[in-house]
């Protein structure tokens, strides 16, 4: 099928994107990547009367390392995230990379752009999981000027936000670095997104002990979530295979997923638990190989990787090896 009629228009810059939705009204859609857009579109699902499109935008596509942080800007492709080539970035934002190989197909991360995902608000989304983790915070911009929304209020529910239909994602802010951050997930088809996807980032005090613990999960709600409980109960202890195993259940204990077209609420809930304990020992390997003070004690069982363990992850690492 074909998308209905629509006015289509190519800003230059931000100011005019902006002033182009403003002066369409609440019927027009920006377009970054159109990789979820298009599809809705053709579909009929929606039929937006006019598309922005920030194709010809200057000035929204980066990755800069700002302080100890990191900034992003809207329309970076996946596929820049997953070939950064800056070793600090490497090496304080590992986690990005990586997840950015778990998006989709090659087109589609050669096409998507990162404030897209983030706009799109996807509950399973890659980018919107390490957002919440991470405390990010996103910068939307109108004609009336920019604001600054922490993840955590940003994602209002399935595919909602807090950017109103006059604004524009324009950058995600990672204010602190996360050596030892990792996400892993589960999907049923290679190129879906997740079913279920679980990160944290575990640091450890010098005598071993957890000295703070994020946890996150995509997939089980609405929108991405932190385990606010797990993470408290986390601090202070520990970190061997039994408490990491507590934590996830824990974690799982807090959820009530929605059962969606291909899988109930606890088929999502059990996920849960594994894909969480598999992020923490993910997160606390991640800490002792990198030295950055995520050194398990006796009885810890970490992965192999911050991203090991998912049929997911196996099945892109097959598919793009042939
Ligand atoms: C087969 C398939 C598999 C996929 N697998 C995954 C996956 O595993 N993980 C994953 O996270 N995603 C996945 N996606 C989605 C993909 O990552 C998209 O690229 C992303 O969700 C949207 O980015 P986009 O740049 O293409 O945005 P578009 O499709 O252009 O826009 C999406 C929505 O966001 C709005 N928008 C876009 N940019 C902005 C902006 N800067 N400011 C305000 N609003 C904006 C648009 O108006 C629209 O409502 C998949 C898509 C397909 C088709």
């Amino acid at each position: 099928m074909k998308p209905a009629r629509f006015a289509y228009f190519q800003p230059d810059s931000v100011d005019e994107a902006v002033a182009c939705l403003r002066e369409n009204g609440g019927e027009a859609r920006v377009l970054a990547g159109g990789q979820s857009l298009l599809v809705l579109m053709n579909r009929r699902q929606i039929r937006p009367t006019a598309l922005v499109d920030l194709k010809r935008v200057r000035g929204l596509d980066y990755l800069v390392r700002d302080g100890e942080g990191l900034r992003i800007g809207a329309l970076t492709r996946h596929i820049d995230i997953e070939n950064a080539d800056d070793p600090q970035i490497r090496t304080a934002f590992g986690v990005l990379p990586e997840s950015a190989r778990l998006i989709g197909h090659l087109p589609i991360r050669t096409r998507g752009t990162f404030g897209g995902s983030i706009a799109y608000a996807d509950p399973r989304a890659e980018w919107c999981l390490l957002a919440v983790l991470l405390d990010a915070e996103v910068v939307v911009v109108s004609e009336d000027g920019s604001r600054t929304v922490p993840a955590k209020d940003f994602f209002t529910g399935a595919h909602q936000s807090a950017a109103r239909w006059d604004e524009i994602v324009a950058e995600v802010r990672f204010p602190h670095p996360a050596p030892n951050a990792a996400l892993v997930e589960f999907g049923i088809q290679q190129g879906d997104l997740p079913v279920v996807a679980a990160s944290a980032a575990v640091d450890l005090d010098a005598r071993g002990r957890i000295a703070s613990a994020r946890i996150a999960l995509g997939g089980v709600a609405d929108r991405p979530v932190r385990a606010n409980g797990a993470e408290k109960a986390a601090v202070g202890s520990v970190p061997d295979g039994r408490l990491l195993d507590h934590l996830a259940q824990l974690a799982s204990k807090e959820l009530d997923p929605p059962a969606d077209p291909r899988t109930d609420g606890h088929d999502r809930k059990e996920l849960a638990t594994v894909l969480v304990a598999r992020a923490l020992r993910a997160s606390i390997a991640r800490g002792a190989t990198a030295g950055t003070g995520a050194t398990p004690r006796t009885g810890a069982t970490p992965g192999t990787s911050a991203t090991a363990g998912t049929g997911r992850q196996a099945d892109h690492q097959k598919a793009e090896d042939r």
